[in-house]
């Protein structure tokens, strides 16, 4: 049985000054009268806070990671709940802010990307009962060692939908800084269009190829346990973007949108040893320091010296314990590292049965001079790289 609990989420330019966090109070004493659902609010870390944490980190000791990492980064959403619980009871409401260890929000113990186990929603249920607003630290939790996590970088998405999946609500309000998802990074792409409803397959695409829109958690949560998004505007009172189970009505375009990923560096390895049992060994050496790899190509390059040639990407910041592990293990293999590059991918479940995408891709590269790495890195999956 889903509830009635409206959660609603607002990001870092949502909260980033004192005039915004006014404005978001004013929103939801406004829906608070228009509409009796009790809400719970997420909030993230004002704009370019938590940039500025990690900045401060990277000073003080460049490629840390660990606890006093993730204590320093969930600082952030510590300042922007206690000004909008503020906020709020100065326009009359009641509410109470919450960090993630007040409320116990808890985690797996993998700083920097955390996975949430577990919300408890007893104090939040006696809160609405009492007419109290809940307002939700986003981006953080506890483990079991009761030290703090954080979930990665635009986290709180998750956090918010994971606590609407606790409170059995059916939906989930995202509110951000564009009026909702577009066929392309709106700021970037002036000419990309408002989409009206997504399936989650096809967000969940956009959010793993670099849209940085929405979490990736956020969204495969959303999608297991069938809570709809709504992705939409704080500072206009229109409709956003419904993201949901594909329904008969919904149109699938053939291309949905263009995604693109410039936090990526790849890294490219030879003469490699050839066999199996390498590539298992590095990457799982990679794996246990929580490095995600994402696109991976690997050919032969000598039959006859029986070595292989490996070209892989992994976001930028994991750039140093990636180096430190190749060059630790394989001293002799020869390594260079690109970080100009971008990952571009097209997204639409229509393309399953559509030929000439990937032609009209690559015409479109060519008109405009950009070169392509399609020699040494491949096509993650014929779907999502079209
Ligand atoms: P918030 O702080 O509210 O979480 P984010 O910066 O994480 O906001 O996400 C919103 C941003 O996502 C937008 O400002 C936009 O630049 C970017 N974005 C990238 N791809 C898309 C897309 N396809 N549709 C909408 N926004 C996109
Ligand atoms: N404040 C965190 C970040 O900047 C989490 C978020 O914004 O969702 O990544
Ligand atoms: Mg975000």
């Amino acid at each position: 049985m889903k509830t009635e609990i409206c959660v609603k989420k607002f990001g870092g330019t949502s909260v980033g000054s004192v005039e915004r966090i006014t404005a978001v109070a004013d929103r939801i004493l406004s829906d608070s009268m228009k509409d009796k659902r009790p809400q719970v609010v997420v909030a993230s870390a004002m704009a370019g806070e938590t940039n500025r944490l990690v900045d401060l980190a990277n000073k003080t000791n460049l490629g840390f990671r660990g606890p006093a990492y993730d204590m320093l980064l969930a600082s952030g959403e510590q300042v922007s709940i206690a000004l909008l619980a503020m906020a709020l009871e100065k326009k009359g409401l009641k509410a109470k802010p919450y960090l993630a260890h007040q409320l116990g929000i808890v985690t797996d113990s993998m700083y920097s990307r955390a996975r949430i186990k577990e919300i408890k929603t007893d104090l939040i249920l006696k809160d609405l009962e009492n007419g109290i607003i809940p307002v939700v630290a986003g981006f953080q939790g506890v483990d079991e060692f009761d030290n703090i996590t954080t979930l990665g970088r635009g986290g709180s998405d998750t956090s918010a939908v994971a606590l609407a999946v606790a409170l059995k609500a059916s939906e989930c309000e995202i509110y951000t800084d564009v009026p909702g998802v577009f066929s392309a990074d709106p700021r970037i792409v002036p000419k990309a269009k408002k989409i009206d409803q997504l399936c989650f397959e096809e967000m969940v695409e956009m959010a793993s190829l670099g849209s940085k829109v929405l979490h990736i958690r956020s969204v495969e949560i959303a999608a297991k346990f069938q809570v709809k998004l709504h992705v939409r505007s704080t500072f206009e009172a229109t409709e956003g973007t419904w993201i949901m189970n594909m329904t008969e009505s919904m149109e699938s375009p053939v291309v949905t949108s263009v995604t693109h990923d410039a936090n990526t560096a790849i890294f490219r390895l030879a003469p490699l040893p050839n066999g199996p049992e390498v590539l298992a060994s590095l990457f799982g050496k990679l794996s246990d320091k929580g490095i995600i790899v994402d696109v991976i190509s690997q050919n032969e390059l000598d039959v006859s010296s029986g070595s292989q040639r490996l070209a892989f990407s992994v976001p930028l910041e994991d750039i140093l314990p990636t180096k430190e592990i190749i060059s630790k293990n394989y001293p002799k293999v020869d390594c260079t590292v690109m970080d100009d590059v971008a990952k571009v991918s097209i997204v639409g479940v229509g393309m399953r049965n559509h030929p000439g995408v990937a032609a009209k891709f690559f015409k479109v590269l060519a008109e405009n001079k950009i070169p392509a790495l399609g020699n040494n890195i491949r096509n993650q999956s014929q779907r999502d790289h079209r």
